[in-house]
Order: structure tokens, then C-alpha cells, then sequence
């Protein structure tokens, strides 16, 4: 063969080279974080192409997400310009969707068969428990549905689930789960995880079609191996098996999908499976600086199941991990966004930034909200990966709409979104006849369905639900008008009784609680504002704002749509316990799950190139009260050499802004602020002490001022948990506060500090 030039070997080093040229049989590249693994793979397709060991439709790579395979493409189109015919390459479900198609008779489908989602999926669950005479209240359908999701991330299909499996969902599961996959083939249907289950029966019963693909896909990439599924797993093991010809790539620190049935033990099984495998280990990580690196190694070290690697770079020191904890999350918001700005300029000691180099990652979608407002406020303009932005949020956007009409009855727009959300029991007609009386008689829409109500022209049950509906909002209303009214009170009001609330509370779908907790975020974002009105104004004009296309954005996303990505400067935050490690992983006996919101937090580092920041706030508020929070178990293990301690803002000086609090305190607090907490004091005085991984005992943040001296009758204080009281009884060091918002409570004279009156 002719000699070609190969500049795609030239940026490698030797190990990934081999892992490039070793092209027949398994290999398995096993490396950290920013090794290149990623970078290998494409630089091995390239190679297959270049080489013309394979043409492009022989060439089976699957990643993680869709978008992973389109940057694949485009690098591997940027090295050997516009390749046609990579139709393999996608994830998991996109390449299943294509196999599926064409042998589906084999499962009894018809080829056109559809794909259900979340929502169908439940209905048709629910109504074969309902048809099974089982109560749905007490076995809810998203427990079945994420039942048989397990066991189809297992590969079992009804007749493999085993014997001890039976007593699953009050002993009907696998019975119920039968029934589904009937209903489904007489529906013509498949959900999510029968698209890979369903090619993995076919591929074991039908050996001519398996041997088929194993012709033509003649040679198997798979990133991010350590987040596949045994049904995955299985899927691969079977294409491979002819060949072998199997690369994967992975690194098991980052395996972050276990509660969706990952096994990182798929990566332990390749030797086996694969005798005389490749293994290829890469150590040097070209992404991110030392001090990045040292921080996430020394967190990922804590935990105890890993194959454990050493990672090291050549790239020069840089700054430390970045650590700031904050009074709350609006403040660490506005905070991140002031700092995304002087990035931008290039103030600090790196150089100036861009947008797209820098990215928010949060533990919980919840979290993006703060974000979201504060950069809409300023004019930042930003990008939500893997969802839409806060505002544009379905139950955002609802609930805005019952905002909306109660400050303007007039708001047509608002009444036709929200009338029949949740049902009332208003059909096309009923709801058209509003329309027309409205339009006839030059009314606003809530007017004109008054006015059918009056005159009893709306039947049947919807008739009693819309005069509840019209009611609410006309005491919702006068509300709106009275002087000093409680404007997050209202909101809620108006979300409860309205049964807003209550129709996500009842919905099912895994989306629900996520929904219920936006809604939380929504009214929280109310308390920055004197009333509705306000608070509707400002989220329209920033809307309006956004309309024009910015050509760079910061990112916002969740750790785990970050996998594999890397950006220049990357701010973690809300590291506090409860919310990451989140509170279930907390609660949950035993090591696994905390030990998977380490490798989170793994990731999240390891996505920095130079500047990595982590924060936390003190103080959350949800419905208003203050809640304290913890730091972060996490924070404690990262290794202090690595960090730089920042000095918040507000606390000396500059007062807590929206907060509102006396400025005569501030000094005070300084003192008392969270880093007076054990966790904190811990991380300052820690020797080279290698960090336990074992939970620990609650630890208390709170207010810890030698400086109280003694507090008469009478006086003002405050405390960070409780907020503001007046001190009612003294009886040694302990005294008896009555709070504005908590009420009486005893308290320990020094966890108070003295307030302005
Ligand atoms: P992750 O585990 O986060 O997915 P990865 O191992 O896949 O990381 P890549 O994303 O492939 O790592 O590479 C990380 C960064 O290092 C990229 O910017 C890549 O271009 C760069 N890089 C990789 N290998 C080399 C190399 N040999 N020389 C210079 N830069 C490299
Ligand atoms: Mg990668």
C-alpha cells in the first residue's frame, strides 16, 4: 500500500498511537480523565478510513449522546474532509432504531412499528393495573415502569426474569410485565429499552442475521464503556464475537450511571471476554492544569471500589481550585456572574475569556433557575445543554400563566393556556363557545366565560370546575390590589388552589418531581420582588432580551450531560451536602451511591482546562424561610494544597445586598460566616491526612462569635438559621428568642449575634 501521510498519528502520544494501529483484535483503552481516549478513537476511525482497512458504513462507533456522535463526525470530517456513509455511528438506541427496522417481523413488529414515550408508556401501564384490579395508589405505575426498565437494562425479556425477581411489584410484576409486551406487539409499539432488548433477541435467536451485521460492521468503537448496561453490554459482546475487532474506551471513575443499571464491572470483564486483549493505559492528561488535576485526584482517591490510575500533565501549574462559599445561592449566582464577566475582560490572571469557553455545572436541573435570572438581568447571554431554559419550561410557563391573568384578567393569551390546565372538564366546544361569546360581546376571554356561566350555557361537569376557575381568579385578583399584600403567599395560593400543584403531585411520569421542584425554584424567585407585577415585568423584558442571537454563551448544564465535554473555566456550584452528595446517596446504607456522587464530582473538575472554581452558599431559601446548609462532605476532601480559599464579598464590608440584612452586622457576621464551621476549620488545619470516605456524623453550621457578650431583655438578634427574633427570657447562656419567622425558640447565647434594632 501506498505510503500516505498520517498527521492524525503526529499530535498522539506512543500509547495512544498503539492504541490507533492495533486494529485487529480487542483493545481496551483504559485511562483518567483528558488522557485523550476520546481523541484516540477518532484518530482509529480515521485511520480505518485512511488506510482502507474499512469503508465508512463498516465502522460500528457508539457513543454517549447524539451529540457526541456528531462532534466524532465532524473531527473525523475535518481530518479527511466531508465523509459520506458513517451511518453507524451513534448511540446505542439511534443505531438499535435502524437494526430494529429492518428485522422487526422478527419480534412480531411491523417495521413502521412507533416509539412510545414517557407518557404512554405509563398509560398503558396504568391501564393493566387497573384491568389487573391492583391499586394504583399503593403500586404505582412509575414503580412498575421502572421495574421493568431494570430488567430490560438486564436483558431479560418476560420468560428470563429470574425465579427470584417474583415477589417484585406485590408478586404481579413479571406477570404484568408479560402483558405489556403484549399490548405492546399489538400495538405496534416499542418503548425505550425494547429498542436494544429487542436486537439482542434477535441477534440470539436468529444466528444469519447476527452473522450478517458481524460481516458488515467489521470493526466495533465504543466511548465512555464504563456507563453501558448489561442489555449494552450484550449487544456489543455479540457483534464482536466473530471478529473481535473491539475497541473500548473508558475510565472508571466516571462511570455515573449506575441508577440507570450501568455496571462498571463491564470494563473488568473484557479481559475475559476478550482473551489476549490490548490494554492500553494512558496517563497523561493533556486537558486540564496540575493543581485542576491534583484536586480531582485527590477527591476521586476517597473512594474505595476503583482500579485506581495516576494521572500527571506538562502543562504549567496555573491557578488553584477556586473555593467561595456564599450567604445564598442568589448571591452565589451573582457572584458567578460578575466573575463570568471579568473572565470575559480579563482581569484576573488568566487571559481574557470567551463565553463558550466557560460552563456552570449543577448537581440538579433545580439549580440552573438562580443562573438563569441573574444572567438574563444582566444582559449574559447563556446556553442550557440538555434541556430547555428555566423560563421556557412547560410548568414554568404555566404557572406564569395563572400570574399573568391574575394581575390582568384581560390576558387572553394566558387564559386559553391555563383554563383546562389541569383538566376542568372543558372540551374543544365548551372552550370555543368562550371564544365566541367573548369575541360577540367584545369581552375578555375570563369575561365572556362568565358570562356563558351566568346564563347557564355551559353544561355538563365542566360548568361547576370553570366557575372555581373564574372565581380564583377574581379573589386572586383583588388580592393583587391590596396595599402591602404578601405576594409569594399569593403565588402559592394561587398554584395550590388553583390544583396546579396538586396535578403534577398526582402525575406519575419520572418527570413530575422535577416539575414540583421548578415550581419550588419559581416561587423563590419571587421574594427578590415587591409583587407580582414586578416580578412578570422583569421575566418578559428579559425574555425579550434573548430573542437576539448572542454569537458566544456561557453554558449551563447538569454534571451529567457534561461527561466528556472540557471547557476552559468551568464554576461549580452548590457543592453542600443534601444537594450534592445529593440527599438520597446520603440516606442510602452502604457506599454506593455516595461513592457515585464522588465520581460526579470527579467529573465535574475534570472538565476544567485551567480555571476551576467550586462554591457553596450557607443559607438556601425555600418558601421563604431560611434553610442552613452544610458544605459539602466533597469539599472536605479536597486536598488543601490544591485550593484557594476566596473571601466572599458580602461578608466584609459590602453588606449581603439582597438579603437585606443591617450593614452594622456585617462585621460581625464576618466572624461568624461558614467558615466557622467544623467542616471548614477541618480543611484549613488538615495535615497530609488522606480523607475518610466514611458519612459522617451531621455537622451544624452556625453563627460561633466569642464577641457575644451578654444580650439584655429586649434586644434584636439574629440567627443564621432562624433569622430575626427578640430575646425574651434569659436563663444562664441559654436564651429564649421569639423569631419573625420561626417563632419561639430556645437558643445557645452565642449561636445568636446582636442585630440592629
Ligand atoms: P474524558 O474522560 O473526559 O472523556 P478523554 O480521555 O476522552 O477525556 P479527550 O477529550 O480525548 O480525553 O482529550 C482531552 C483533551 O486533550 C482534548 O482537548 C484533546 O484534544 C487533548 N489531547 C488528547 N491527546 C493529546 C495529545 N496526544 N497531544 C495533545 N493534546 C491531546
Ligand atoms: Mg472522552
Amino acid at each position: 500500500m501506498a505510503a500516505r501521510p498520517t498527521p492524525y498519528l503526529d499530535d498522539l502520544n506512543p500509547a495512544q498511537r498503539e492504541a490507533v494501529l492495533a486494529l485487529d483484535g480487542p483493545v481496551l483503552m483504559l485511562a483518567g480523565a483528558g488522557t485523550g481516549k476520546t481523541k484516540a478513537l477518532t484518530a482509529r476511525i480515521v485511520h480505518l478510513l485512511t488506510t482502507g482497512r474499512a469503508r465508512p458504513n463498516e465502522i460500528l462507533a457508539v457513543t454517549f449522546t447524539n451529540k457526541a456522535a456528531r462532534e466524532m463526525k465532524d473531527r473525523v470530517g475535518r481530518m479527511l474532509g466531508q465523509v459520506e456513509g458513517l451511518q453507524w455511528m451513534g448511540t446505542f438506541h439511534s443505531i438499535s432504531v435502524k437494526i430494529l427496522r429492518r428485522h422487526a417481523e422478527l419480534v412480531g413488529l411491523k417495521s413502521n412499528f412507533t416509539i412510545l414515550d414517557t407518557d404512554d408508556q405509563l398509560r398503558l401501564l396504568k391501564q393493566l393495573i387497573v384491568a389487573a384490579n391492583i391499586d394504583e395508589k399503593r403500586w404505582p405505575a412509575r414503580m412498575l415502569a421502572g421495574l421493568i426498565d431494570g430488567w430490560k437494562n438486564r436483558a431479560w425479556t418476560p420468560a428470563k426474569v429470574p425465579a427470584s425477581e417474583a415477589s417484585a411489584y406485590n408478586n404481579r410484576g413479571t406477570e404484568l410485565y408479560e402483558q405489556y409486551q403484549d399490548r405492546l406487539k399489538a400495538l405496534n409499539a416499542t418503548d425505550f429499552g425494547d429498542l436494544l432488548l429487542h436486537v439482542v433477541t434477535i441477534f440470539q435467536a436468529h444466528p444469519d442475521v447476527l452473522a450478517q451485521y458481524q460481516r458488515w460492521l467489521k470493526f466495533i468503537l465504543v466511548d465512555e464503556y464504563q456507563d453501558t448496561n448489561v442489555a449494552q453490554y450484550l449487544w456489543l459482546r455479540l457483534l464482536a464475537q466473530a471478529h473481535k475487532n473491539i475497541c473500548c474506551v473508558g475510565d472508571d471513575d466516571q462511570s455515573i450511571y449506575g441508577w440507570r443499571g450501568a455496571e462498571v464491572g463491564n470494563i473488568l470483564r473484557f479481559e475475559k471476554d476478550f482473551p489476549g486483549a490490548v490494554v492500553i493505559r494512558l496517563e497523561q492528561n493533556y486537558r486540564s492544569t496540575p493543581h485542576i488535576l491534583a484536586a480531582a485526584s485527590g477527591i476521586i482517591a476517597a473512594n474505595a471500589n476503583r482500579l485506581g490510575k495516576t494521572l500527571w500533565t506538562e502543562r504549567d501549574e496555573g491557578e488553584k481550585v477556586r473555593l467561595i462559599g456564599h450567604w445564598d445561592g442568589e448571591e452565589e449566582a451573582r457572584w458567578i456572574g460578575d466573575e463570568v464577566e471579568a473572565l470575559q475582560k480579563g482581569t484576573r490572571r488568566i487571559d481574557p475569556q470567551g463565553l463558550d469557553s466557560m460552563a456552570i455545572l449543577v448537581r440538579a436541573s433545580h439549580q440552573m433557575r438562580a443562573f438563569e435570572d441573574r444572567f438574563l438581568t444582566i444582559g449574559l447571554p447563556y446556553r442550557v445543554i440538555g434541556g430547555p431554559r428555566f423560563y421556557e419550561r412547560l410548568e414554568i410557563r404555566d404557572a406564569m400563566a395563572y400570574f399573568r391573568l391574575a394581575v390582568s384578567p384581560e390576558d387572553d393569551l394566558a387564559f386559553e393556556r391555563v383554563v383546562n390546565t389541569p383538566k376542568r372538564g372543558l372540551g374543544d366546544k365548551a372552550q370555543q363557545d368562550i371564544q365566541r361569546e367573548a369575541r360577540a360581546q367584545g369581552l375578555p376571554l375570563l369575561d365572556g366565560a362568565r358570562a356563558l356561566l351566568a346564563r347557564g350555557a355551559i353544561g355538563g361537569k365542566g360548568a361547576g370546575q370553570l366557575r372555581a376557575f373564574v372565581e380564583g381568579m377574581d379573589r386572586w385578583h383583588r388580592v393583587t390590589h391590596q396595599q402591602g399584600h404578601n405576594h409569594i403567599a399569593l403565588a402559592e395560593t394561587i398554584l395550590e388552589e388553583s390544583g396546579y400543584t396538586a396535578m403534577w403531585q398526582q402525575d406519575k411520569t419520572p418527570e413530575a418531581p422535577g416539575r414540583l421542584e421548578n415550581l419550588k425554584e419559581l416561587v423563590k424567585a419571587l421574594e427578590q420582588f415587591e409583587n407580582l407585577q414586578g416580578f412578570l415585568e422583569h421575566v418578559s423584558l428579559i425574555m425579550e432580551n434573548e430573542t437576539e442571537e448572542a454569537a458566544q454563551k456561557v453554558s449551563i448544564m447538569t454534571l451529567h450531560a457534561a461527561k466528556g465535554l472540557e471547557f476552559p473555566v468551568v464554576f461549580l456550584p452548590g457543592w453542600e451536602d443534601g444537594l450534592f452528595p445529593s440527599q438520597r446517596s446520603m440516606d442510602e446504607s452502604g457506599l454506593k451511591g455516595l461513592e457515585e456522587e464522588r465520581r460526579l464530582a470527579y467529573v465535574g473538575i475534570t472538565r476544567a482546562e485551567v480555571l476551576c472554581t467550586v462554591s457553596f452558599a450557607a443559607n438556601r431559601r425555600v418558601y421563604g424561610q431560611w434553610q442552613s446548609a452544610l458544605p459539602s462532605r466533597f469539599i472536605d476532601e479536597l486536598p488543601a494544597d490544591h485550593v484557594d480559599v476566596l473571601t466572599p464579598p458580602g461578608l466584609y464590608g459590602g453588606g449581603f445586598g439582597a438579603a437585606g440584612m443591617a450593614s452594622a452586622m456585617d462585621a460581625r457576621v464576618a466572624s461568624a460566616d461558614v467558615y466557622n464551621s467544623p467542616g471548614w476549620k477541618r480543611m484549613q488545619d488538615r495535615a497530609a491526612t488522606r480523607p475518610v470516605s466514611q458519612p459522617r456524623e451531621t455537622r451544624h453550621v452556625t453563627i460561633d462569635l466569642d464577641a457575644v457578650s451578654s444580650f439584655t431583655l429586649g434586644d434584636r438578634v439574629f440567627h443564621v438559621k432562624f433569622g430575626y427574633g427578640a430575646v425574651v427570657a434569659i436563663e444562664g447562656d441559654k436564651l429564649d428568642v421569639d423569631f419573625e419567622q420561626a417563632g419561639l425558640k430556645k437558643i445557645v447565647a452565642r449561636f445568636v449575634v446582636a442585630a440592629a434594632a
